[in-house]
């Protein structure tokens, strides 16, 4: 249409001089200034992966670029989109024009905050403003020269005919309306005109503007394109007869300012409306990868097929898949969001992604607020989310759903929107849940919810494995509730438990991080302490024993109850059992000492293991694998006690006790924790000849002289049956059984204490 403003009938001879001075600026502003409008319609090409514009006035509509822009059209005028083609068809410069004209509406009604409908009402008038251009002969529109008066008012008569053609597939008055005086002159001109000023539809005066400025800004078969200032200074020229005075200035601003951000949102709006009405037109790409040979064309076509095959993949995937603006607004709503919230497409479109708009809830179901919204987060921060969030879901339940929220960012680092992905978790969280019930009923006491018996066999071989690793100490409390028989028979079983409960729940508060606390039995528990030697774990044992002493149970009439306490810390050779028959030992020693205390046994790691295998003797048939002398500073009746802590917690059987000498049988089981060596049971013999000596000496410390005691052991490990087996195997559970025995009875190797005393002299 703009082929007949004012502008364009203007005195030849001014358009001349205008012209070849345009010319000049012309080349040096072409490369720098692309009109405003055409740099919209790339971008959307751009972001679509179209061709340029250029190649489309020779190409056939089979051309991808044409079929993207059949597309484009097709979404904004749905039926009436054949009169888009035939108006390609009659005259393919006018198409582009008018799709030119409807982009730099739709950014301008962006620009001035118009409405959603007024800007769908510009935006259709805009692409169908120049219909009528189908009654014109071809003569006429290819003509290469000035037109005639008569051909002008021609093409005028024709254009106001354009509201006519589209009046038979659009019922919006607004739309004709705004085809129909988009050629209305604001002051009315010569001929009274029935509406003029601001009665002529805003969209209208909007539309002859931007008419007039493509018009200018591009090439015409009788002029070449003017400059974008040179076109605004025409408008501007105009304004107050042909144009809106008020409307050049605001388009003037359009032009200069926030461009690239409207050029963005623009093409958003529009790739994006064209994703979501796929659905309703039957618009295929064609696929040129099925006829032969066609595998270079590939490329292009693979470009222009993708939006589709990633349609295809969003409206298909199960999970809700939304895309927002940087505004937070929802572009984009796929069929798995309408299922999973049941709010449906048309409802979600155009809003805001808040929290409110899903009844968004965080931990514990706490309602999220809009003012904490996960996606604002991501458009703030531009770094993506992954949250477990609940939703209400279309059922009108809250389902928890998880929440990956990824910034998508231009080139440039601007932040442009979201991506959304919500997942039903309903079945994961329901699993997670199942499991974690499960684990607890596996692992945890149902009465106290502290560690079962098993849980506790299982860890204590890890915590046992992981101190051995890190040669950190850590110790173990066994712990056993006085007499309470009479506490169930005084105050009932009930109250019994809840004695039982309220002593777990003090071993409980007084752990530390890394601590296991368990029910080892009915009033029994059992705490690992890690990190933890003897004497803290005493100290530890003895501030619970307090505790328990001085707090009143409501529930047993505010009596106080005692607790027995056995401790002992891991020392060299030990295994599980024997750590736990040990502080056992120690917790019956307690008892037997009258209660309501604390004993400890054992030595601890500080007598660290032998890393030297010197009396590793060669895998002889029956024959010792370790033949040593060991010392200890006690009297021999004072180890030979100690020697039946070792026998009872390593379970060794007394083969033979005479005089001095003790024969012990050992299963090989029961010497070591680690597992895959413990697969292979080997028993071991264990030979002790025991003597007391006494000697002239100073202490370990180099001074107080005097006779010292000590005891002497010629100890003797060997397999008991031998032969097939793996030479260092035996040699490490026979090291381990001596470094038990050594741990046990306080005592250290001849070479050892050789060495040590060497150190002293030195
Ligand atoms: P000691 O000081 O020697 O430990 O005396 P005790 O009475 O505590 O020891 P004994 O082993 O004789 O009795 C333990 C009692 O604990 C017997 C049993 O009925 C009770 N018991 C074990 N499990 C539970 C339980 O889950 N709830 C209640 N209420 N009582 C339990
Ligand atoms: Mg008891
Ligand atoms: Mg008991």
């Amino acid at each position: 249409m703009s082929d007949t403003t004012a502008i364009d009938t203007e005195p030849q001879e001014q358009s001349n001089i205008a012209q070849s001075q345009e010319k000049s600026t012309r080349l040096v502003s072409t490369e720098s200034r692309v009109a405003e409008i055409s740099s919209l319609l790339r971008a959307l090409e751009d972001v679509a992966g179209g061709n340029g514009l250029g190649q489309r006035r020779e190409e056939a509509k089979s051309h991808p670029t044409v079929r993207h822009e059949n597309k484009l059209v097709q979404v904004r005028l749905g039926m009436a989109s054949g009169l888009f083609t035939a108006l390609r068809q009659k005259h393919p410069q006018t198409a582009e024009h008018s799709l030119r004209v409807a982009l730099g509406c739709s950014s301008w009604s962006l620009y001035a905050g118009l409405d959603e409908e007024t800007r769908d009402t510009i935006e259709v008038a805009a692409l169908l403003h120049d219909i009528g251009k189908i009654g014109v002969p071809d003569s006429i529109l290819s003509k290469p020269s000035r037109l005639s008066s008569e051909e002008e008012a021609l093409v005028r008569e024709q254009c106001r005919q354009g509201s006519d053609i589209v009046a038979e597939c659009c019922g919006s008055e607004r739309v004709l309306e705004a085809i129909f005086h988009s050629t209305t002159r604001f002051d009315g001109g010569e001929k009274d005109q029935p509406i003029r000023g601001e009665g002529i539809p805003l969209v209208a005066r909007m539309i002859a503007i931007v008419d007039a400025f493509d018009s200018m800004t591009t090439d015409q078969v009788y002029r070449s394109a003017w400059s974008r200032d040179r076109a605004l200074q025409e408008l501007f020229e105009y304004s107050g007869s042909q144009f809106d005075p008020q409307l050049v200035k605001q388009f003037q601003e359009v032009l200069s300012e926030h461009h690239d951000v409207l050029t963005e949102r623009v093409a958003a709006r529009w790739l994006n409306e064209l994703r979501n009405s796929h659905d309703e037109l039957p618009w295929q790409p064609a696929h040129e990868s099925d006829t032969p040979g066609s595998a270079s064309r590939m490329a292009a076509s693979d470009i222009l097929a993708r939006p589709l095959f990633e349609q295809k993949l969003i409206e298909a995937i199960r999970d809700g898949v939304v895309f927002v603006d940087v505004q937070a607004k929802i572009t984009l709503w796929n069929k798995g969001a309408e299922q999973l919230t049941g709010i449906s497409r048309g409802a979600a479109t155009g809003r805001t992604f808040a929290p409110s708009l899903l009844e968004m809830c965080g931990h514990g179901k706490r309602r999220i607020h809009d003012g904490s919204c996960p996606v604002a987060r991501v458009l703030r921060t531009s770094s993506q989310i992954r949250q477990r969030l609940m939703i209400l879901g279309r059922q009108g339940k809250l389902v928890p759903i998880d929440l990956h929220a990824i910034p998508v960012v231009s080139r440039d680092g601007a932040i442009l929107g979201a991506t959304i992905l919500l997942h039903d978790a309903q079945s994961e969280a329901s699993l997670e849940e199942k499991c974690e019930a499960l684990h607890a009923e596996v692992t945890r006491d149902p009465l106290t919810k502290v560690a079962n018996r098993a849980e506790f066999d299982r860890m204590q071989a890890l915590f046992i494995e992981a101190h051995e690793q890190a040669q950190h100490p850590c110790s173990l409390i066994m712990i056993d509730i006085d007499h309470f028989k009479s506490i169930n028979d005084t105050y009932g079983h009930q109250a019994g438990d809840e004695a039982i409960i309220s002593v777990a729940g003090l071993l409980t508060s007084m752990c530390r991080t890394g601590d296991l606390v368990a029910r080892y039995g009915g009033e029994e528990f059992a705490v690992l302490c890690a990190d933890c030697n003897n004497a803290h774990a005493s100290r530890r044992a003895e501030e619970i024993r307090k505790k328990l002493e001085e707090t009143p149970h409501s529930h047993l009439g505010d009596r106080r109850i005692t607790a027995s306490f056995g401790v002992t810390e891991l020392q060299a050779g030990d295994n599980s059992e024997t750590m736990l028959r040990r502080a056992d030992r120690a917790l019956l020693m307690a008892k037997e000492q009258g209660r309501n205390q604390v004993v400890q046994l054992g030595n601890g790691m500080e007598q660290q293991k032998s890393k030297k295998k010197w009396w590793w003797l060669g895998r002889f048939s029956g024959k010792p694998v370790i033949e040593t002398s060991l010392s200890t500073a006690v009297p021999i009746d004072i180890a030979i006690a100690k020697l039946r802590g070792f026998v009872s917690d390593h379970q060794a059987k007394i083969v033979s006790t005479k005089d001095n000498k003790v024969e012990l049988e050992i299963a090989s089981s029961k010497v070591s924790f680690d597992r895959r060596k413990g697969d292979r049971n080997i028993d071991f013999r264990i030979e002790m000849e025991f003597s007391e000596r006494r000697e002239q000496r100073m202490n370990n410390l180099g001074f107080a002289a005097g006779e010292y005691t000590s005891t002497n052991i010629e100890v003797k490990v060997c397999p008991r049956r031998t032969s097939k087996r793996r030479g260092s195997d035996v040699a490490d559970r026979a090291a381990l059984i001596l470094q038990s025995v050594k741990a046990y009875l306080m005592a250290k190797e001849e070479c050892e204490l050789l060495a040590e005393s060497q150190l002293l002299v030195l």
